[in-house]
């Protein structure tokens, strides 16, 4: 509670004018907000983690049952909307999301699966090159991905595996990652970092990698689960070699969603590259020919294995459909600016109760701040229990992190003052 009654209520005031302003506020209507147990809506902070449900998901869903019903293995050309090309439905509002050309992604698999098919392709290992440049703190299922890489080409991940290393609060310095390519960028066959950090919530120049990986003639590919739907990306200008992506986060496609995937468009007629083929990756015009000689489909496309699941995709296309309306320049703007309201009402009223950990510049973080309790560890998940039983959802990540992920398609500045208002509660009652 805050000693001073007419601060809470300029704080509120003013939180509340920001979300009238806001030219977003319409969107949270379209999203199932999770009640806490109180009745109340949540204020919902894992946005990172689960992205939340959108009103029409669940018609999209009843849609494809339905055609399923009635039309049966029809559906795949008539019906509401035909499963055949299904998803291509999807694939200008991928592009859109992460920057790219139409035919440089596809919505395919999940996130692991597709950064193993892009290194079957892209990590193509040599006695004098084959280590892959990752970060210390990655993602695990990323350093498993590119050990047993590694491994599978008959090389020791304990020498081929070069591992950055960021300050205190895990944030890697540009210069770090741009002395390990001058380091040992001639021994290196494969860069893959992540867009935003999945712990400190860091952000990277992904052009700045990319140009100085490839002058040194590595691959690029990045990771971009914690980006895409986040930051406002070009990855087509960029220039990476490819990138992969989940959608559940903040793509808000569903837990387990279908994950996309993107090649940049150099590569899209690279038919001599070595990869997993499978038959929906076959060129179209001649996949029903039913013939066991494989040509690949020009782009992205040509990378898929499986005809795809459309009970995966029908949540993907409906939240795309989201991000079109919203366009992700104007999402990214309202992001800033309320991640920076975030941390400033932090800084204003819990200064001495948390740090943040994710860099303060709105370049090189997304919209999320990941936070310390100062202290032992315990208090860490003391607040964090005392949030969650205040209807305030939040991350806790081993050992000390919680992650707060203000997303701008449904969380409001009176959710940061909400959260605000909780932690100094907890340290008033300590
Ligand atoms: C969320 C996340 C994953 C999860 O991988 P799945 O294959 O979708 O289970 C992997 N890597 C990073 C960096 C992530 O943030």
């Amino acid at each position: 509670m805050y000693s001073d009654p007419i601060s809470v209520a300029a704080a509120e005031a003013q939180a509340l004018t920001l979300d009238a302003r806001d030219p977003l506020a319409g969107m949270r209507d379209e999203f199932l907000i999770p009640r806490h147990s109180d009745g109340s809506e949540q204020a919902y902070f894992c946005g990172n983690s689960l992205g939340l449900q959108p009103r029409a998901t669940r018609q999209a869903l009843a849609d494809e049952l339905d055609d399923w019903q009635n039309l049966a293995v029809e559906a795949h050309f008539r019906g509401k909307h035909p499963w055949m090309p299904y998803h291509e439905l999807v694939r200008e509002d991928l592009a859109a999301v992460v920057g790219a050309k139409p035919h440089e992604v596809v919505a395919m698999n999940s996130l692991t699966v597709n950064l193993h098919l892009m290194m079957v392709s892209f990590y193509r290992p040599t006695a004098q090159r084959h280590a892959i440049l990752i970060e210390r703190s990655a993602f695990p299922s990323d350093h498993h991905a590119v050990a047993s890489q590694i491994r599978f080409h008959g090389f020791d991940p304990a020498s081929a595996l070069i591992q950055l290393d960021g300050d205190a609060n895990g944030v890697i310095a540009e210069d770090t990652i741009l002395r390990a390519l001058d380091e040992h960028g001639e021994r290196i066959a494969l860069v893959l970092l992540p867009g935003v950090q999945y712990l400190s919530g860091q952000a990277f120049d992904l052009a700045a990698i990319t140009q100085a990986a490839h002058a040194k003639g590595c691959q690029v590919g990045f990771d971009l689960a914690h980006a895409a739907g986040n930051l406002d990306l070009r990855l087509h200008d960029i220039g990476c070699d490819f990138a992969a992506w989940c959608s559940y986060k903040y793509l808000n496609a569903g837990p387990g969603a279908i994950a996309g995937c993107f090649v940049h468009e150099r590569h899209a007629r690279a038919d001599e590259l070595p990869r997993f083929a499978g038959w929906w990756g076959h060129d179209p015009a001649t996949r029903f020919l039913m013939r066991p000689q494989f040509l690949p489909a020009f782009g992205a496309d040509g990378w898929q294995l499986s005809n795809p699941p459309i009970f995966a995709l029908a949540p993907l296309r409906v939240s795309l459909a989201q991000f079109r309306r919203a366009g992700m320049a104007v999402l990214r703007a309202k992001s800033v600016a309320l991640t920076a309201y975030f941390e400033r009402l932090i800084h204003a009223h819990v200064p001495d109760v948390l740090d943040v950990l994710t860099p303060a510049d709105p370049a090189q973080r997304g919209c999320q701040l990941s936070l310390r309790v100062k202290g032992a560890r315990e208090a860490g998940r003391s607040l964090y229990d005392h949030l969650h039983a205040h209807g305030i959802v939040v991350d806790w990540r081993e050992p000390d992190v919680i992650r707060a992920a203000p997303t701008p398609l449904y969380n409001r500045h009176i959710d940061c003052l909400r959260f605000v208002r909780a932690v100094r509660d907890w340290a008033a009652a300590r």
